[in-house]
């Protein structure tokens, strides 16, 4: 052991775990080095800050940089790690237009992932991707009306005010693309809604969330539409077209005309500052972890949406950047790093999103990623009532179930529906962690009351239908 600290790169969901568990733990120096002036934030809320549903801006902050001090982590924002050097164990260090070398104990990359904008010109005025408390701001000035913002909603945050600024002075959109039927897409396209603007949503692929199963695509396109959403699948949008501000989209060989644009078409791991140290990579360039969180150089770790997982089904190495999944490695990392091994854990894709009322969960293996994966899958849908039929507020449920031919293994799952589906696909996330099988599935002691569930909860129909296949 050196007297050097531990260093970690990123200050948001995994770095700031790691750095709070290490100190919980080890009387030894952590040092984080966050590139920007925001630590401790939820992306996973600013749709809801564009929308109106979060009050402030600063609502989505979770750890304050004094605060992340009192717990002894030495934060420096605004030091942007370029290059590491393993042979030196030294990190190379941007700030102030100045550059040093630090060196490290032990590192941890949480660097996250990048927006990808794709062929898209993202630096029109009204043209968007969203990835950060920044963007959030700036997209909620530009769909304001100058004279109805409300600057109080950025609360006291070091926010980027000229962005701010350019976007208010902006006349406010009628018309708005979302590029990209993802999660952040149909978010984006709810909260642009909520905002009153008109949104015509654009999808590669035949449905939108392609990783929900056909079932919630469904459901999700017809709610969309119900609410005045124009959905277009099976359709490729080629360009964002405009001088300076975005006027029209190309797209099926015509334009389009639209005064803005919010491109949600994937994220990219932010791995480059491991650029020729000769790490391993995983799928998506993501950095390739053991069960510990380690890459391939010595004493380099690394975390969260830049990095690989095992995948609980498979067990092969897998990308899937989710929040819970950077926050549990970051924190099993801080403790390894203090002296207390632990794993990282699996990741099953367990994911929730929602359209308006309607709730979608997916996780593990829907059938054609098990049959890819080497496994027989067989799977059922089901419709079922989310609560005893007598009791009002109840939702038609839709349950997707696949397991595997041979074994009867729980593989993965979805549900849809307005009433509590998406809190259902933690059953499944269980089952799946515990490599239940259908059968035992099916014998779950699942809680029934009339106004949560019918006797037979939607997922306990599932099963029993895909035994009775089994
Ligand atoms: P990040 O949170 O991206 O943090 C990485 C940090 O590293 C950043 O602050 C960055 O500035 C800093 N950094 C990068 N490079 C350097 C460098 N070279 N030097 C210094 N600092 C650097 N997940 C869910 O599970 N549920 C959701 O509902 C959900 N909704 C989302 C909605 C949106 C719009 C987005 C964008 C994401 C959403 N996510 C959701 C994903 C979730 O937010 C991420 O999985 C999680 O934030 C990843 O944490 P991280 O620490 O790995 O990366």
């Amino acid at each position: 052991m050196t007297g050097d600290p531990f260093v970690v790169v990123g200050g948001d969901a995994a770095g700031l775990s790691a750095a709070s568990k290490f100190r919980r733990e080890a009387d030894r120096d952590v040092i984080v080095f966050e590139k920007g002036r925001w630590i401790s934030y939820a992306h996973c809320g600013t749709p809801y800050f564009v929308e109106g549903s979060v009050e402030r801006l600063t609502d989505l902050l979770s750890l304050s940089p004094p605060a992340a001090e009192e717990r002894g982590i030495d934060l420096r924002r605004g030091h942007e790690v370029v290059s590491v050097s393993p042979a030196d164990r030294t990190v190379t260090v941007h700030a102030d237009g100045e550059r040093f070398d630090q060196p490290y104990a032990e590192l941890l990359v949480a660097t996250g992932a990048s927006a990808a904008a794709g062929p898209f010109d993202t630096a029109l005025d009204g043209a968007f991707t969203l990835h950060g408390l920044d963007d959030a701001a700036a997209i909620d000035a530009y769909v304001a009306a100058p004279e109805e913002y409300d600057r109080d909603r950025l609360g006291d945050g070091p926010v980027d005010a000229d962005r701010v600024d350019h976007n208010v002075a902006l006349d406010p959109p009628e018309r708005a693309a979302v590029v990209g039927g993802g999660y952040v897409g149909v978010e984006m396209t709810e909260a642009l809604v909520a905002r009153g603007v008109e949104v015509h949503l654009y999808q590669r692929s035949d449905r939108l969330l392609p990783p929900f199963g056909a079932a919630a695509g469904e459901r999700v396109e017809s709610t969309l539409e119900a609410q005045g959403v124009t959905v277009h699948t099976g359709t490729s949008v080629e360009e964002l077209v405009g001088e300076g501000r975005i006027d029209a989209l190309r797209v099926d060989g015509g334009t389009r005309p639209v005064d803005m644009a919010v491109v949600g078409i994937g994220i990219e791991p932010n791995a480059t500052l491991l650029d020729g140290t000769g790490v391993d990579r995983g799928p998506n360039g993501a950095i390739r972890t053991d069960d510990y969180g380690r890459t391939n150089l010595p004493a380099v770790y690394a975390a969260g949406d830049v990095a690989t997982a095992r995948h609980a089904v498979t067990g092969e190495e897998t990308w899937v950047p989710l929040g819970l999944t950077a926050n549990r490695a970051g924190r099993a990392i801080g403790s390894t790093v203090a002296g207390d091994p632990t794993p990282v854990g699996d990741v099953a894709g367990t994911a929730v999103v929602k359209a308006f009322d309607l709730e979608c969960g997916r996780v593990g293996l829907l059938a054609e990623a098990a049959a890819d994966a080497g496994f027989d899958p067989v799977g059922e849908t089901i419709t079922a009532g989310s609560r005893s039929g007598y009791y009002p507020g109840g939702d038609e449920t839709v349950v997707t179930l696949v397991a595997d031919r041979t074994s009867g293994r729980v593989l993965g799952g979805a549900i849809a529906g307005e009433d509590r589906a998406a809190v259902r696909i933690d059953t499944l996330a269980t089952a799946i962690e515990a490599d239940l099988t259908v059968a035992e599935l099916e014998r779950l002691d699942l809680a029934y009351a009339p106004p949560f569930s019918p006797v037979w909860d939607p997922v306990l129909v599932a099963a029993k239908v895909l035994n009775g296949r089994l």
